[in-house]
């Protein structure tokens, strides 16, 4: 039996124990629907005419990756019915494209009124930019999803070239590719978001022009490992598991985890139609009560077994735990002769960290994909400027704040102000929101 075998054999044995147990307790009574729930679903509170929300209809989008799992949990554990989203919809979204057209046409039109979105989608939706004929579909920024959970991914082929964390030391050898006419080729799953980001700061950090020493494409998340197999690409970025089913499938290995890259960055965010939460702004404290009480449940250590069986399920990820689980708890198998990881500080977090908060949408971090994306020559050097009016009409931390005193979190928890302060990356460099300029003057490669 090999390790993988094993453990969904333990796994397996392990919840058939427990479902004899429940089933005894019930002797006599009708039997429930075996769930593989340890702990107890939410209950109802009782709502207050402040409290009860307009509609107790929302149809949220999700990628299956590690990043959805509080509005997956938010629905699986009773959290958006706790607060009176009695309907609330979590709907799987074929590729950050389907995503894009759904929340556009909205859920009257068969489509959504948001979800999870990598940055900045939601503002380069709401600026028309990504969108069909350039409609501007005004949306609001509402929490951070998570933070960690991604990676970048390498084929089997390219081991023993010194692709890793560390990439000047193998720029030789990919700029010597790219001079025989073979460039590497890194895929994300949409350009000019957090995936295709993550690809461009860690080549660049090591000296290799993401623009002109390899070549980039797009791939769903959920085709990434196939497409690696067959040889479409040489590495990728994306949210776990995919990176981790890569060793799992012995394909490829990891070369470094966004953790490594810049701890505690943002990751992905809950992002809604504008219009749907100024008219239903009771439903969006709701969602966000609902996300937050999720989240928290996420972050426990004693919960991400159970969180891994959830999202396992074949309408969520369709993964088998085991394959999840060990990701979950911040074990990481590394491979190409890097250490393997084994620390819950590494793995994806959804509440807090040394950070503070993760669920807060501190505006400094769009700031930062806004400024990356004038690095990388998306948006126009004018975004330096106007970033600041965009960012105070597209981010609702004021929602936030009000659903978070709402839901009785602790003052502590609830950030005072709309900046993080300096952000740190693994190279040194350094990002001060009140100078985005001197960091885009500080970094090498760049197309500004
Ligand atoms: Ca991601």
């Amino acid at each position: 039996m090999n390790q993988f075998n094993r453990r969904k054999f333990l796994i397996t044995a392990g919840m058939a124990a427990s479902s004899s147990i429940f089933l005894k307790g019930c002797l006599g009574n009708p039997p429930e629907s075996i769930s593989t729930s340890t702990t107890a679903i939410a209950k109802p509170i009782k709502l207050t005419p402040e409290t009860t929300p307009e509609t107790t209809q929302v149809k949220l989008g999700f990628t299956p990756i590690f990043e959805s799992a509080p509005l997956i949990i938010a629905k699986e554990k009773g959290f958006f019915a706790k607060y009176g989203m009695t309907d609330a919809e979590v709907s799987k979204q074929a590729n950050w494209g389907s995503a894009r057209d759904n929340v556009e046409i909205g859920s009257a039109g068969g489509g959504i009124d948001g979800g999870q979105w990598q940055m900045p989608m939601p503002y380069l939706i709401s600026e028309g930019l990504i969108t069909k004929n350039g409609i501007k579909v005004p949306m609001y920024v509402l929490a951070m999803l998570n933070t960690q959970g991604n990676g970048i991914a390498i084929a089997k082929s390219q081991m023993g070239k010194n692709i890793s964390l560390d990439m000047s030391k193998a720029k030789d050898y990919i700029q010597g590719l790219q001079k025989e006419g073979k460039k590497f080729r890194a895929a994300y799953t949409f350009p000019k978001v957090n995936q295709d980001f993550w690809i461009r700061y860690w080549l660049a950090a090591g000296g290799i022009d993401p623009d002109k020493d390899i070549s980039l494409l797009t791939v769903p998340a959920a085709q990434t490992v196939a497409n690696m197999k067959t040889g479409t690409m040489e590495g990728f970025s994306t949210g776990d598991p995919w990176p981790g089913r890569l060793i799992k499938d012995d394909i490829g290995f990891v070369a470094a985890l966004t953790a490594q890259i810049w701890p505690s960055h943002p990751e992905e965010y809950l992002g809604m139609r504008a219009d749907w939460v100024d008219k239903n702004p009771k439903a969006t404290k709701a969602i966000l009560k609902a996300v937050m009480d999720a989240q928290q449940w996420c972050d426990k250590p004693e919960n991400r077994k159970e969180l891994a069986q959830i999202v396992a399920k074949a309408s969520y990820f369709n993964v088998p735990a085991a394959t999840l689980e060990p990701m979950f708890m911040g074990k990481y198998v590394m491979g190409d002769g890097q250490p393997d990881i084994d620390d819950f500080n590494m793995a994806v977090r959804y509440w807090k960290t040394d950070r503070g908060s993760v669920s807060y949408p501190y505006k400094s971090l769009d700031l930062w994909f806004l400024t990356e994306s004038v690095r990388w020559g998306f948006l126009p050097k004018t975004y330096l400027e106007t970033s600041k009016n965009l960012i105070d009409k597209v981010n609702r931390s004021d929602l936030w704040k009000e659903a978070a005193k709402e839901a009785a979190i602790p003052a502590t928890d609830i950030p005072t102000g709309d900046s993080r302060g300096v952000e740190k990356f693994f190279d040194g460099k350094v990002f001060d929101p009140e100078n985005p300029k001197a960091y885009l003057d500080s970094l090498a490669i760049k197309k500004v």
